[in-house]
């Protein structure tokens, strides 16, 4: 029998293979420029490509793709074959250096924010080598990034990449000044936990709101929801098992290290885990996984749902973002140390998180904005969307006992004041875990909560690296001037704690009063939706910071702002439009055929007897009747706040009108919709109900 060691990476070019097939010259410089980032030169290039191809053909490759990640959120490709026409009729498969290097997609369907005019139709791919080439089916995939000729990035790998510099930069000067002088890069690491649903095709297949908008537009509360937290880390139930199963075998082909894998909150609901690895990878990784969970389920005859909120009242799906600073000798940044001295570098570091997140919490909650994760954050489950830190009753005595010079009350009883040396020794906490806050320090890592299950992770990674990066630049600038040294840094993070501790919040996030202390007395955001926060990407700070570091340019930005609100308006005008035509077209029809049905059966009886009372016919055709006609007047209304809102060619304003009209129009629709389910015989419902969907996977 085969082991996963056997297959584990069988589809990837990675290191072993790079090794095994290249010359030891072209392997050096290779990974040269892999691990520092040096451009490649073209016999290299060519070296690479050939090994590559020859690769691919041997596991039955037939094509190739530069595979990239442009801003709708979800992964693109155009195939190339290998082929080549040989002199003598025949073919010969061929790749050459410039083809790994470079593409020239026909990019102009792709967002781009009116960077590109469409005219002007081609971005190029550029190949990334530090996320290395993988077979999907017949097709070599080359992760790389999408630019278009003035260079802007039109994808989310470039911004990634920029921001991952900026802050290698910023924590490499920290770093000197510590000493460190051997650490020649630094690198921040994610592990992102994926939560989805599954549900059997069949039902899927008779929703037209899971087809078209993935998730349920209608559906009355099921009996039965997750009250009973049985679902929790239950037993999986064998379909999904198999599903499960099937999924890490492809993932582990990948090189996706899938580790663990359990039942969520919610029935019908399941969460895959990766091992950590450096961010961009693990964002290709998290984007190959969201891809491969969706092939995997239909060879089982299942749907897998990313939505963000599949089903009203259960709870949503979110990804958590665990993410770290390690530098390339080992050493986790946000892990306390062993010395007084590591622990002062540690505290450094942990300071500038903490900077960051209040300082650009507007930012933070902007990465993770969309029409769905809208439904999520703040509801009952999710973290809220004030953005809060969690630090752990150890750290935040200690930051507490740093701030007021009085003694730190913890394992060791010393004195905080000036100097490196008498900062104590202390234990990392791993007991206390709190599970409602949307930013958690969790031992050497934070994590962060606030995003959606469908999004890519990358643009909350982008913003955390870019305002890391600047809590630490603002840090090195004072430090690198400073006449003493040790008294620099107990200054920098005793008025780091006593400037940003408004954002550390170790109680309840889901709270009412949490919520009303937060912005009320602390002076927190809270943007609700996607339009209240948007714009705010463009404040004069926020692209001060990011442009600042490189990360993004000014049309960038702008462009960006565009589309994420053009997105938000799309999908939920989509939405509105999949509600009118099921409402129209199935509910009232199924409803008038049921009280048609319920006026027939008074008829007869009554002619049979006409002492029969038909107190449920007559009750139910009357409560029937005024509900169906209440629908249509809804529908229509619906309809007319579609098309008016659909003429506004603002976008900001669209999506307001979105927020304050169109989607309290759909939500009304959907109450008496709901209504009208809970009345009427299941045989005429034309949709799967929730129970169905919900436990209908054996
Ligand atoms: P939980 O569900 O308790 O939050 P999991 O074990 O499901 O924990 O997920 C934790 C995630 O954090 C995993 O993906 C793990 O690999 C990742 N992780 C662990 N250590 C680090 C680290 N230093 N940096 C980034 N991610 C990490
Ligand atoms: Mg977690």
């Amino acid at each position: 029998m085969k082991t996963v060691s056997d297959y584990f990476g069988c589809m990837v070019f990675d290191d072993r293979v790079m090794k095994a097939t290249l010359s030891s010259k072209v392997y050096a410089s290779l990974k040269k420029t892999i691990d520092e980032g040096l451009p490649l030169d073209a016999s290299v290039a060519n070296a690479v490509a050939t090994a590559m191809k020859d690769w691919a053909v041997s596991k039955g490759a037939t094509h190739y793709t530069h595979w990239f990640q442009p801003l709708t959120g979800i992964t693109a490709e155009k195939h190339d074959s290998f082929i080549s026409p040989s002199p003598d009729g025949g073919v010969i498969m061929e790749f050459s250096g410039k083809e790994l290097i470079k593409g020239e997609p026909d990019a102009s369907s792709f967002p781009s924010g009116g960077i590109r005019a469409t005219f002007e139709a081609r971005g190029y791919t550029a190949w990334d080598p530090t996320s290395y080439a993988f077979i999907k089916g017949k097709t070599l995939c080359i992760p790389t990034a999408f630019c278009s000729y003035g260079s802007e990035a039109l994808d989310k790998k470039t911004p990634l990449l920029r921001s991952m510099e900026a802050l290698n930069k910023q924590a490499l000067r920290i770093l000197k000044l510590f000493g460190n002088t051997d650490v020649k890069c630094v690198r921040t690491s994610v592990g992102p936990e994926q939560e989805y649903f599954l549900v059997t095709k069949e039902m899927y297949d008779q929703r037209p709101d899971l087809r078209f908008t993935g998730r349920t537009l209608f559906g009355a509360k099921p009996p039965k929801g997750q009250e009973m937290d049985d679902h929790y880390f239950g037993v999986i139930k064998p379909k999904v098992a198999e599903f499960m199963e099937d999924l890490n075998e492809e993932l582990w082909k990948l090189g996706i290290l899938a580790k663990t894998e359990h039942n969520e909150v919610a029935p019908a609901q399941h969460e895959l885990a990766p091992i950590y690895s450096t961010t961009n990878v693990a964002t290709d990784h998290n984007q190959l996984t969201m891809e491969i969970m969706q092939k995997v389920a239909a060879k089982h005859g299942l749907v897998c749902l990313l939505h963000e909120k599949p089903f009203a009242g259960v709870n949503g799906s979110g990804k958590h973002n665990n993410w770290s600073m390690a530098t390339d000798t080992g050493v986790n940044l946000l892990s306390p140390g062993d010395t007084p001295y590591e622990n002062a570098q540690f505290l450094l570091f942990l300071c500038a998180v903490i900077q960051a997140v209040d300082d650009y919490q507007d930012l933070l909650r902007i990465s993770v904005a969309t029409a769905g994760n809208d439904h999520r954050l703040g509801a009952n489950e999710a973290p809220p969307a004030v953005v809060s830190m969690f630090l752990g009753d150890e750290l935040t005595a200690v930051l507490e006992a740093l701030e007021s010079g009085k003694p730190y009350a913890g394992t060791e009883k010393t004195q905080m004041k000036l100097g490196v040396d008498v900062l104590p020794k202390f234990n990392r906490d791993t007991t206390d875990r709190n599970r409602t806050s949307p930013f958690a320090f969790t031992g050497n890592k934070f994590e962060f909560r606030m995003l959606g299950s469908s999004n890519s992770i990358s643009c909350a990674n982008i913003m955390l690296n870019s305002a890391v990066a600047e809590s630490l630049k603002i840090y090195a600038d004072k430090l690198e001037k400073a006449a003493d040294f040790e008294t620099a840094l107990h200054d920098i993070i005793c008025d780091t704690i006593k400037t940003h501790k408004r954002i550390l919040f170790n109680g309840n996030g889901y709270d009412d009063s949490w919520i009303k202390e937060a912005t009320e007395v602390r002076g927190l955001c809270n943007y609700r939706t996607t339009p209240d926060c948007m714009p705010r990407l463009l404040d004069k700070k926020n692209a001060d910071m990011l442009i600042g570091h490189g990360v993004f340019s000014d049309i960038e930005l702008k462009s960006r702002c565009d589309i994420m609100l053009e997105n938000y308006c799309k999908t939920v005008m989509i939405e509105a439009n999949t509600m009118v035509l099921m409402s129209s077209t199935d509910i009232i029809p199924a409803v008038a055929s049921y009280t048609s049905d319920l006026a027939k059966a008074v008829n007869t009886k009554k002619a049979a007897d006409s002492s029969i009372a038909c107190g449920y016919e007559l009750s139910t055709l009357k409560k029937l009747s005024d509900l169906t006609d209440s629908i249509m007047i809804k529908t229509e209304e619906l309809s007319e706040v579609l098309e008016e809102t659909q003429k506004i060619s603002d976008i900001e304003e669209q999506s307001y009108a979105i927020r304050d009209k169109l989607l309290t129009k759909m939500s009304e629709l959907r109450a008496l919709c709901d209504q009208a389910e809970t009345k009427t015989a299941k045989t005429y419902w034309p949709y799967p109900s929730y129970a169905d969907l919900l436990f209908g996977v054996k």
